[in-house]
């Protein structure tokens, strides 16, 4: 019997593993690829998405062009992983044995515990992500006046968030939409721990933007209308309203990876 190696997700790691495979081992071994997503999404490039999602065919490319024809992929989501019997177990298929297995599911955005953050944020790890992003900020701003412009908040001043401010901001000038757009991060400086120049750089670009960049406030809770921001025992927090918020704070491993084996 050839040997079979089993991968698991279609982002990066997983994609570039299969291609990997491909070139190295030829046909001496049999490949299995398993991912939710029927296509490798180019993640880094999402963002684009939250200004036009139209450009979708610019950041997903279907794995059928990525991969080899011998390679078997299965659209699937991985559930459980037997590792004493080498058996990945999914969805809908209870025995897709491996040799060698490789679990390539990135990582999940981190919430910290913050009071109804999960709740009520976007958050921005995928397509679908970028789109319900994409379309709230819409639907604000339909609803929105020059007197009652849409807030739309983002918090984590990362590249993800300095990016997705700076797409919401293009799309706020291409269609006129009153709008106010604040950038709010847990620490001095937005990028943290990034070159100087750089963050200055991305600094001025945002607030030549009309971005508002709140520094050195931690969010601390969120209920259907409100941030709250900071707040101790003996001060209350501040309030901060909002129409759309997306969470860009942080991400963590993926706890289901954990469960799985
Ligand atoms: C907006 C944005 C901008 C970014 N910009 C940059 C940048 O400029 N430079 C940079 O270096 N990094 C950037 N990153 C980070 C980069 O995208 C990640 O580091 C990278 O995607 C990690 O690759 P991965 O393959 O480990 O995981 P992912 O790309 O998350 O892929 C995981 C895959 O596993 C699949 N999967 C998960 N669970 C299961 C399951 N149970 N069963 C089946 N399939 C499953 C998922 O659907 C997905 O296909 C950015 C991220 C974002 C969100």
């Amino acid at each position: 019997m050839s040997t079979r190696a089993v991968i698991v997700g279609s982002g990066y790691a997983g994609t570039g593993a299969v291609k990997k495979l491909e070139e190295v081992a030829g046909n001496s071994i049999d490949i299995t690829w398993i991912s939710e997503h029927k296509y490798h999404l180019v993640l880094h490039e999402v963002h684009r998405c939250i200004r036009d999602p139209s450009i979708e065919s610019d950041v997903v490319i279907p794995v059928d062009e990525v991969k080899q024809p011998d390679t078997e992929f299965i659209h699937d989501r991985v559930t459980n992983v037997d590792v004493d019997n080498r058996i990945v177990e999914t969805d809908t298929q209870s025995d897709i044995a491996y040799d060698h297995l490789l679990l390539a599911v990135g990582s999940e955005t981190a919430f910290y515990g913050i009071d109804g953050l999960q709740g009520h944020a976007h958050q921005l790890k995928g397509l679908d992500d970028a789109q319900e992003i994409h379309s709230d900020v819409k639907s604000a701003a339909e609803s929105a006046t020059q007197q009652n412009p849409a807030k739309i908040v983002i918090g984590g001043a990362g590249l993800s968030g300095i990016q997705t401010a700076g797409e919401i901001a293009e799309y706020r000038d291409d269609k006129r939409a009153p709008m106010e757009i604040t950038l709010v991060e847990g620490l001095d400086e937005i990028f943290p721990g990034n070159d100087t120049e750089l963050q200055t750089a991305l600094q001025e670009r945002l607030e030549e933007k009309g971005v508002n960049i709140m520094t050195g406030e931690f969010i601390s809770g969120v209920d259907e209308n409100v941030i709250y921001i900071g707040g101790s025992e003996d001060q209350d927090p501040t309030q901060l309203a909002y129409d759309t918020l997306v969470w860009t704070g942080g991400i963590t491993g993926q706890k289901k990876s954990a469960t799985l084996i």
